[in-house]
């Protein structure tokens, strides 16, 4: 069966920008939008400054010669001047890419040459991971330009570097005057072809293979976002309370959730958002209590420390209102356990669940319904859903019955960058996104994630590949063959290598030991092996090599349970 959404919006026809801005002209509030949570009264940024920094950069990049289409690549934590940039860019109709902070040279490397990035705008601190990325496939010193935490920015101080590429400036460089800026008309786009036109790329290894570039376009996100906006304007006195709601953001800006949230919904709804550079969990606590933070967006592993750790319990968290999480399953004796947090029972957590090819999310829970189970809500406005049995999607299941969730909506990407063949495999020629989540629906079409059918792992909410992995392993001498699957540990997943070694007798702890370190060398913090790496003497496939993964995850389950 199909599931349609209750509700049909109507969306409106306009660029992004428009969307959160109105104009290029428009007047608009000139109080913090964006505010350092560690110096507030020093470092902010209001609306009015967020499109005026994003408008002189977009006037700067045409002025330095970006051509409509061009990417541009920010490595970078978040900074107040994260969302202006990702603004900036798409004003100047050039494409975003965010890449992983924690990247090493080699994963950095790769987007930079899968995206065809015209220019790397490198955070200070990762400066020398990006020389080497950008030395590996051969951009010069002119192409990069330095982002510093927004300090500097706000000094009027210009950071240059030299590195062994020659000078790389500062990326304050890009932008043009503020008159320049203000006089800067982003392109009034209103017709389906020109709404349809790429503004981002999110790398996602989708449902198998390693990262692609997800292209996302102004009406992805305008139709997303509004589909959030409107699901969240559904709770109990939303129009109220909106004009005090305080948002927290330590969720990483170059991914989906952060964005929709952050960048976008946030400044649309005039809701001021305190930034923190990174996640620190005491830190978190003390910025809720003491900013008296409204509504938390979380991911699992932040919902499962809350309800935990000992230290929670030592902080007011009384001002809280409203949470969400999603991008993770979250169990339900977890939920209840964190709802405990506030006695009189104020909090009820909602999850939505969606994925960077569906630009952010498609399901919610309807926050006017107490949410009692672990359910990620219903289908978003004007999306539909089905849940099927087989390959080809010809087999519906019924309702309570498990199979793969199909999803269709204007918030569905456009394809992947580059890579015709994967979005043929990816969307059918009728509109579906195969998702690769298993789910069930039950009578009042709330939607249960149960299991996952892609290779994707998830730790810490965040995306591992195994493919990456298993094409890494085979560099290693010692390894013939390799499979990487996700085990569960306390809830969250952890990536696991099966390895057929070159000769039985080197299936040693040592060797394991070593192929773990040298993986660990090459790859960031969260793809490391920390499952562990196992010997097999032949990794299980299919007739045509495809690796039969559900045979290693239940072998896993056997020998964890045996542990
Ligand atoms: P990403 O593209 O990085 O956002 O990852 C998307 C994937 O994360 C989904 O396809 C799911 O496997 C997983 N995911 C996201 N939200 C949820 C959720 N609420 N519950 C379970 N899994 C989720």
């Amino acid at each position: 069966m199909v599931i349609k959404s209750r509700w049909a919006l109507p969306l409106p026809q306009v660029s992004l920008p428009t969307w959160i801005f109105d104009s290029p002209t428009a007047d608009l509030p000139t109080i913090p939008a964006y505010i350092s949570a560690n110096e507030p009264d020093k470092y902010f940024l209001s609306l009015s400054d967020y499109r005026l920094y994003a408008q002189r950069l977009a006037s700067g990049l045409r002025r330095s010669g970006l051509q409509p289409g061009d990417r541009v690549l920010l490595f970078s934590g978040n900074t107040l001047f994260f969302p202006s940039f990702i603004m900036g860019v798409v004003m100047a109709e050039g494409v975003f890419t965010g890449a992983n902070p924690t990247y090493v040279a080699r994963e950095l490397a790769y987007q930079l040459k899968d995206s065809g990035a015209r220019y790397l705008i490198c955070a200070e601190g990762s400066l020398e991971t990006g020389i080497a990325a950008a030395k590996e496939i051969g951009m010069g010193a002119d192409q990069i330009f330095v982002f510093d935490d927004g300090i500097a920015t706000f000094q009027g101080r210009k950071v240059e570097k030299s590195t062994e590429l020659g000078t790389v400036r500062h990326w304050t460089d890009l932008l043009d005057s503020e008159e320049q800026g203000r006089n800067y008309a982003w392109p009034d786009l209103r017709t389906d072809e020109e709404l349809d036109r790429v503004i981002l790329l999110n790398y996602s290894s989708g449902t198998t293979g390693v990262a692609k570039g997800v292209m996302l376009t102004h009406k992805n996100y305008v139709a997303n976002c509004s589909q959030q906006v409107h699901i969240s304007s559904r709770a109990k006195n939303f129009a109220q309370n909106l004009p005090h709601k305080r948002y927290l953001c330590f969720l990483p800006m170059y991914h989906a959730m952060a964005q929709a949230v952050f960048c976008y919904n946030a400044m649309k709804l005039r809701v001021p958002v305190y930034m923190m550079p990174k996640f620190d969990f005491l830190e978190m606590l003390q910025y809720v209590q003491k900013y008296r933070i409204t509504d938390l967006i979380l991911v699992p592993p932040v919902v499962v420390a809350m309800a935990k750790h000992p230290a929670t319990r030592k902080f007011d968290l009384s001002s809280v209102e409203s949470v969400g999480s999603g991008a993770a399953p979250l169990g339900h004796e977890v939920i209840q356990e964190f709802e405990r947090l506030w006695p009189n029972g104020q909090v009820n957590v909602t999850q939505g669940w969606g994925m960077t090819e569906v630009t952010c999310a498609t399901t919610a829970f309807d926050p006017s319904k107490h949410s009692e189970s672990f359910s990620v809500g219903e289908v978003l406005a004007n999306c539909e859903a089905k849940i099927v049995l087989d390959d080809e999607g010809k087999v519906e299941a019924k309702q309570g019955e498990r199979g793969e969730v199909w999803v269709k909506g204007p918030n569905v990407m456009k394809g992947y960058w580059n890579k015709p063949e994967a979005t043929r495999e990816a969307i059918t020629s009728d509109g579906w996104l195969k998702t690769g989540d298993v789910a069930y629906v039950d009578e009042q079409n709330h939607f249960f994630i149960v299991d996952r059918k892609k290779e994707l792992i998830k730790v810490k909410g965040l995306q591992v590949a195994p493919a990456e992995l298993e094409a890494l392993l085979l560099d290693h001498p010692e390894v013939q063959d390799a499979a990487v699957i996700g085990i569960t540990v306390n809830g969250d997943e952890l990536p696991r290598a099966y390895i057929m070694p070159q000769s039985q007798d080197k299936a040693t702890p040592e060797t394991a030991e070593n192929i773990k370190k040298w993986v660990a060398e090459r790859v960031s913090r969260h793809k490391r092996l920390e499952g562990g790496v196992h010997f097999i003497e032949a990794v299980p496939k299919n007739p045509s090599g495809k690796i039969l993964r559900k045979q290693l995850r239940e072998m896993a389950a056997l020998e964890d349970t045996k542990a």
